[in-house]
């Protein structure tokens, strides 16, 4: 076996290590929850645990399902209309000239819908997948493609964040920030039992409820800590992706300002905030919280605001091409 085929075989094993680590934690906050608190320690105090219980479980089970899809939904790539045919790719590979291998580039994407350029206004171009990168569209090295509409490389779900997959991304912070938030407000209570009988020091001066001196005291301790850390980290990370959705950008977008035939306008794919919205939630509402893809109906919305309406006059159908490319890459 090639030596660099280990590598990347370890490289793909380690990079697992982070999604273990929140399914152990979360493994872990079932049994404590569930078992060790609700089951174990009060079985007397039926009613309120069977409540407590059936919110755990519907919130746990939407944490599961969206982090689930946010983690094993592929990336979409860019569609074979946007790969160099065979003679533009040895043309290009060819010439050695930067602006020689542009010429060939903007021949190949004369019928594409491109709105975006470089910095210094050439044709976006991967050498790594050859391929013309469509507008939003960004080479991941830790995923070794071209991810449509990328956001981020998330670690923690060990997937690229992107256009196949951002509402699950959403909504799983939305869900592990519910999740948290309610074990952090129904544990409070014993929470603060535990801390009263410590500091009476001796089991014997507390009052009948207290907590009692059992294993289950600890599982509560840090089931605070923890679901209460999660929760102001989740809380920032949640409130910034809210953010950017109401303003249709990406993250790599909000940190350089995409360039358009005009320049550059970090506010070039927003189309108002009800349409943003719709862009990763999809136009029925009723799937909103659902894990399910749900695509945009309107081609529009594709489409930079900036001056799309001379665009679209310059390059007919281009929308629809665009939009039937990558619904395509989806579907399939
Ligand atoms: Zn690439
Ligand atoms: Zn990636």
């Amino acid at each position: 076996m090639a030596p660099t085929h280990v590598l990347r075989c370890c490289q793909r094993g380690l990079s697992w290590i982070p999604v273990i680590f929140i399914a152990l934690v979360v493994c872990w906050s079932y049994y404590a929850y569930v078992v060790e608190l609700c089951i174990c320690e009060y079985p007397s105090r039926i009613g309120e645990q069977i409540v407590y219980l059936i919110f755990f479980h519907a919130s746990f089970v939407m944490f599961v399902w969206s982090y689930w899809k946010t983690i094993f939904t592929k990336p979409a790539n860019p569609s074979k209309e946007f790969c160099l045919a065979k003679v533009e790719k040895e043309r290009y590979e060819k010439e050695e000239r930067p602006e020689a291998q542009q010429e060939v580039l903007w021949r190949a994407a004369a019928g594409l819908p491109l709105y975006t350029r470089t910095g210094s206004g050439a044709i976006r171009y991967c050498d790594r997948c050859q391929v013309i990168k469509p507008d939003r569209c960004h080479h991941c090295s830790a995923c070794d493609m071209c991810v449509l509409k990328m956001d981020h490389h998330c670690p923690w779900v060990n997937n690229c964040v992107g256009f196949s997959n951002y509402k699950y991304f959403i909504l799983f912070l939305a869900y592990s920030l519910v999740y948290c938030l309610f074990i952090a407000a129904t544990v409070l209570q014993y929470f603060i039992k535990f801390w009263t009988l410590c500091r009476r020091k001796s089991a014997e001066n507390c009052p009948k409820n207290n907590l009692p001196e059992t294993h289950a005291k600890f599982h509560v301790l840090f089931l605070f800590f923890v679901a209460a850390m999660f929760c102001i980290s989740i809380l920032s990370l949640f409130s910034y992706h809210l953010w950017l959705v109401g303003r249709n950008r990406s993250t790599i977008e909000a940190f350089r300002a995409p360039v358009f035939r005009t320049g550059s306008d970090k506010n070039g794919f927003s189309l108002g905030f009800r349409k943003n919205v719709a862009q990763v939630f999809g136009d029925q509402k009723k799937y909103w919280p659902l894990p399910l893809f749900t695509r945009p109906t309107s081609r529009i919305g594709l489409l930079p605001h900036h001056g799309s309406l001379a665009l679209l006059r310059d390059v007919p159908g281009a929308a629809i091409l665009l939009f039937s490319s990558i619904v395509s890459i989806v579907a399939s």
